[in-house]
């Protein structure tokens, strides 16, 4: 029997759509119709679980999937035997104190002999013990928001994206205990097969995420700008230079990091580049 890479995902929720859609970007794509516990990939040797995001380390640890996408924040907090293969750059949020928005808070002490409720006791138990700070941790399983202003706790350890939950909940910021993205997580104990089918994922996710970096740019550049304007692009090896219809004029080809792009494009006007063009990637293999 054909060998299977066994990958499980949060079945719905915040990191759903951005897990199968990262999957696709790699070629995978699911079966319509199939059951909302398991599915199989139609052209890659994988079925897919559908798990709640808590779970999965677990799975993962025990063998039952090979490989998951989860938050860094449950793998942590979770604290299975799994390795964690990679990130993956969506699901970001972090794991922060907050305490209601009145409240005088100057640093950690403030929390000294005070309640925090919390999903992530363990999460929290470090961050105290690593600050000294003696507090009492209330485990809750939800709506951690709103535990201040019912009087059930004097601070909250709670996810924050955006922070409009907090917001609309009359609490601030203080402390961030952790940076949280979706990551690849796998079992320690992978037969050589698996293995190899692991590794042709990461292959094909590294050309994805390498893409999502870069960005292709196309431009004309008169024939005696061309020196500077190639030291400006240096591209992937060197940028692609065609002569242009009219004399003294070339197009140039070549990809871009997004943390220079603006500094790039900049630089290219200001020595003559014109009909600058930029267009996504969308694998990049080096
Ligand atoms: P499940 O039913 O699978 O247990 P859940 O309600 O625990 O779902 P979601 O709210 O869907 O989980 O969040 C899944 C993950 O998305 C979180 O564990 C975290 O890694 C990430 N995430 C990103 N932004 C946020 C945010 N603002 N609040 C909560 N989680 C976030
Ligand atoms: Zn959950």
């Amino acid at each position: 029997m054909e060998t299977k890479l066994k990958i499980a995902v949060q079945k719905s929720g915040r990191l759903y759509d951005d897990s199968i859609k990262i999957l696709k970007e790699c070629g995978i794509e699911l079966q319509n119709g199939m059951n909302k516990l398991l599915n199989e990939a139609t052209n890659f040797p994988m079925q897919i679980l559908f798990l709640r995001d808590d779970d999965i380390p677990q799975y993962v640890e025990d063998g039952v999937a090979d490989i998951g996408i989860v938050g860094e924040n449950i793998i942590y907090e979770t604290n299975k035997n799994v390795s964690l293969i990679d990130r993956l750059g969506f699901g970001k949020c972090r794991l922060s104190i907050a305490v209601p928005r009145n409240e005088n808070y100057a640093d950690g002490s403030f929390l000294n002999k005070k309640r925090i409720a919390t999903t992530y006791p363990l999460l929290l138990q470090q961050f105290l013990d690593k600050n000294k700070i003696d507090a009492e941790i209330h485990e809750i399983s939800g709506s951690v928001e709103i535990t201040t202003g019912v009087g059930l706790a004097d601070a909250i350890c709670d996810l924050v994206s955006s922070g409009s939950t907090l917001f609309s909940n009359g609490l601030k910021e203080t402390e961030v205990i952790l940076n949280s993205e979706a990551a690849l997580i796998s079992n320690k104990n992978l037969s050589t097969e698996k293995q190899l089918l692991l590794k042709k994922l990461l292959f094909r996710l590294q050309a994805v995420k390498k893409a999502k970096k870069y960005k292709y740019i196309l431009l004309n550049a008169p024939d005696d700008k061309l020196d500077i304007i190639c030291s400006l692009i240096p591209g992937m090896k060197s940028p692609t230079i065609l002569p242009l219809g009219i004399s003294g004029w070339s197009s140039l080809h070549s990809v871009v990091h997004e943390d220079d792009f603006w500094n790039i494009i900049e630089g290219l006007k200001e020595n003559g580049a014109e009909g600058i063009l930029i267009a996504p990637i969308e694998k990049m293999i080096l």
